[in-house]
């Protein structure tokens, strides 16, 4: 086995509050037109006629892409590279939740090599060139995309959510303003910031995790650990707004330079089918993956126990771990996490498809990397677990 590691992430990261109002300078050091990428909502808070008027002092002019729907598809990339090249754009802002900033990434990666975006899934085909300069601003506390060199997108030929992940997709500069979430509802905070901790979760125990992505992933637990229900009670939180912020970025350069695992390679198969929002897929499977892999990663689990609580350190390493995720299953129930059942998913539809979703999920590699290996069997087990899954009860060893 290799015994060096590498960690990448964006060129400059500017992050905490107000840290917004340097994207026109930002992208004036990159070109002179932007394409902003955003959706309706963002449009509707008022934050991309924000983000125009910064640009606008600094001289850019701009063409603005607000088309872009949760959880992306193809289509999306190809209109937005569409009006990209009609208005002559030379710089990309991506202003939006991991939605908008997928959707950037990849039209700032066409922008410069050929081909489709469904070409680049499992690097069949590489991005020779370097992408178009993208600065990414995200606007929920979750996906860590402004950090990440992956892009998911779904295909609409085969239903399939092609997790994409290769050097050129980083974006060239994130702007984290923990301001840009105040405005996050409570569903959307609690699903988004689950998804954080499982990154942070997923890359600390992967089988690719390395003393740097440990240290990021260990940062990023305790930081949300210690906000997401002040957040998810109070929106106006600040402070606790600014802790998931941040915590999401650390989670996200975690994983990118780590890897996610069996959640999240069980997870997409379920946004793709049933189009369940990512952060609330991965949030119903975290518990229950949680408690399947836990005997392969007692000792990872219990790092992060006594992390979180010092007072723990005197204790076997397994009941450390237990307890948890146990505290993950408390946590997923406080912030009203739903399975798979409530989430209105139809018992007979998932069973018609759960073949194929265990399937995918095998083959998307994720699963690989988990410290416990499913075969295809215990994934289809584990997907009528969490169909019924019970937040409330204990834990059973
Ligand atoms: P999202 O971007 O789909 O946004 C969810 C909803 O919240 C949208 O309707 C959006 O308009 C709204 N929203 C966003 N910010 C808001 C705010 N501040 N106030 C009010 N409403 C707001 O959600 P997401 O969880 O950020 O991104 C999900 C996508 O990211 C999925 O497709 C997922 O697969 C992908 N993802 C990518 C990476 C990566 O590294 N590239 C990692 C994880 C997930």
């Amino acid at each position: 086995m290799d015994s060096f590691y590498s960690v990448f992430m964006p060129k400059a990261i500017f992050y905490g509050r107000n840290s917004f109002m340097k994207v026109g300078e930002v992208v004036s050091e990159r070109g002179k037109r932007a394409l902003i990428i955003s959706d309706k909502i963002m449009d509707k808070l008022g934050y991309v006629n924000q983000c125009q008027e910064y640009l606008h002092e600094s001289g850019i002019s701009y063409s603005t892409f607000l088309d872009v729907n949760s959880e992306p598809t193809d289509n999306y990339v190809v209109k937005a590279l569409e009006l990209f090249s009609q208005t002559d754009c030379d710089v990309i802002v991506a202003l939006g939740g991991g939605s908008c900033i997928d959707t950037a990434k990849a039209v700032a990666v066409l922008a410069k090599n050929e081909g489709d975006i469904s070409e680049y899934i499992g690097n069949k085909k590489v991005a020779k060139n370097g992408a178009t300069p993208l600065i990414a601003i995200p606007t929920t506390a979750g996906t860590g995309s402004e950090a990440t060199d992956v892009t998911v997108i779904t295909n609409t030929e085969t239903d399939v959510k092609m997790m994409i992940k290769q050097p050129a997709f980083m974006p060239d500069v994130a702007i984290v303003d923990p301001l840009l979430t105040l405005s996050s509802p409570k569903n959307i905070t609690a699903a988004t910031g689950v998804d954080a901790l499982t990154h942070a979760i997923e890359a600390y125990i992967s089988k690719r995790s390395h003393p740097l992505t440990d240290t990021f992933a260990l940062s990023a637990i305790k930081l949300i650990f210690d906000s997401i229900q002040r957040a998810y009670q109070n929106g106006e939180d600040i402070e606790a707004r600014e802790m998931m912020s941040l915590g999401a970025l650390k989670a996200g350069i975690a994983f990118s330079n780590s890897s996610v695992c069996l959640v999240h390679g069980m997870s997409r198969p379920i946004g793709a089918i049933f189009h369940v929002p990512h952060g609330v897929s991965n949030a119903m499977l975290l518990p229950a993956v949680l408690e399947f892999s836990m005997d392969e990663c007692y000792e990872k689990l219990a790092e992060i126990g006594r992390y979180l609580n010092p007072e723990m350190k005197g204790l076997a390493k397994k009941d450390i771990a237990i307890n948890l995720v146990r505290e993950v299953k408390r946590l997923c129930m406080n912030l009203n996490i739903p399975n798979m059942k409530e989430w209105g998913i139809d018992i007979q539809a998932m069973n018609k498809v759960v073949k194929k979703m265990a399937k995918d999920s095998l083959a998307s590699g994720s699963p690989a990397n988990n410290p416990k290996i499913p075969t295809e069997d215990e994934i289809e087990k584990l997907y009528q677990i969490c169909y019924n899954y019970n937040m409330k009860e204990e834990i059973q060893i």
